[in-house]
């Protein structure tokens, strides 16, 4: 049947830190798209996330738009195959980070300090995952993107059961990390195959990462990276993305993306993603890039690396 839908609310599932949505986009801050609140890991019923999907799509068929979704870009309408299987799971229900990036989204967009954040207790994702495995909701093709606080900070036998499971189903893996800890078990992963690593860095010299990150790692990082990118190279389908968010007036000059592009071709890495930093871009996305961010994009296309985007409208922000 043709209607108004998009591919989240049909096909994915984010574990967040107390709820179970279907996307990290809506539009509105009023109304959050959700499939079960106050989540705590205990409580995970299959049978509770399908009918919260079904009274959404109902909805939608009959032209109706729920409220968290109005204005989203994401809505298309078409012939959707309403098989119902998994095709992307997004697990973020930790919070603890060793960094401290100035623009985190857990700090601007929760009511607690950092502090907080690395001390929360969190529900244990195993048996929820264990349970969509056992009632064969995960399809083959799935994507399954782990991401934080930071996931190298996980307790080690949960980030090696995600791991594991993705490997059994054959998954693509998404890992997102900020690379401080070096983890044996996504380097094992990574060899394994199938497997994006992306590590964001933001930055060419040390004085620049401290100032964004705020931690004193970038050695350390640097060091990672190229121990990451050996072993990414060894895994049939693996990748090591390295990522570059832009921030205004801060990692925007020439300078520092040279230092950055030197960094890579030291390690023998020239895979990339760019992004701009989310809040200054909802702000700005109207006007056009300046001078130093077309600059900089240019810079990064004259030494020929493969440059990713974060999203679609980045990239046409970019190329305007
Ligand atoms: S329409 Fe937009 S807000 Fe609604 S579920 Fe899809 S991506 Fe999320
Ligand atoms: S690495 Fe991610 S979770 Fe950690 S401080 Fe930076 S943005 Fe936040």
């Amino acid at each position: 049947m043709e209607f108004t839908c998009c591919e989240y609310l049909l096909y994915q599932i984010v574990f967040s830190q107390d709820t179970v949505i279907p996307c990290c986009c809506s539009p509105t801050n009023n109304y959050k798209s959700t499939f079960i609140n106050d989540f705590n890991g205990q409580k995970f019923n299959i049978n509770e996330y399908l009918n919260k999907r079904n009274e959404y799509i109902s909805m939608l068929k009959a032209g109706n738009i729920p409220a968290c979704c109005k204005g989203c870009s994401r809505l298309i309408k078409k012939e959707w195959n309403e098989i119902f299987k998994i095709n992307r799971i997004i697990i973020t229900h930790r919070t603890k980070c060793s960094c401290n990036c100035i623009y985190c989204s857990l700090i601007a967009t929760s009511n607690q300090t950092k502090q907080e954040l690395n001390t929360r207790n969190t529900y244990d994702i195993k048996p929820v995952l264990k349970n969509m495995y056992d009632n064969n909701i995960i399809d083959n093709n799935c994507i399954i993107t782990v991401a934080g606080g930071e996931c190298s900070e996980y307790p080690k036998e949960e980030l090696e059961f995600i791991l594991y499971l993705a490997l059994i189903l054959n998954c693509r893996l998404e890992i997102l990390s900020n690379g401080i800890i070096y983890s044996d078990a996504i380097a094992k992963i990574l060899q394994a195959g199938k497997c994006r690593l992306k590590i964001s860095v933001d930055s060419g010299t040390k004085a620049t990462f401290e100032k964004i990150k705020r931690v004193k790692a970038y050695n350390l990082v640097w060091e990672n990276l190229k121990k990451y990118g050996l072993a990414a190279k060894k895994g049939k389908n693996s990748e090591l993305i390295i990522k570059y968010i832009i921030l205004p007036n801060i990692n925007d000059n020439l300078k520092e993306i040279q230092s950055f592009i030197n960094k890579c071709n030291k390690i023998n890495q020239n895979k990339i993603e760019l992004a701009v930093e989310y809040l200054w871009f909802e702000r700005n996305k109207e006007k056009r890039a300046s001078e130093n961010i077309k600059n900089l994009y240019n810079k990064l296309k004259q030494a020929k690396f493969t440059i990713s985007f974060e999203s679609n409208e980045i990239k046409s922000w970019l190329s305007n």
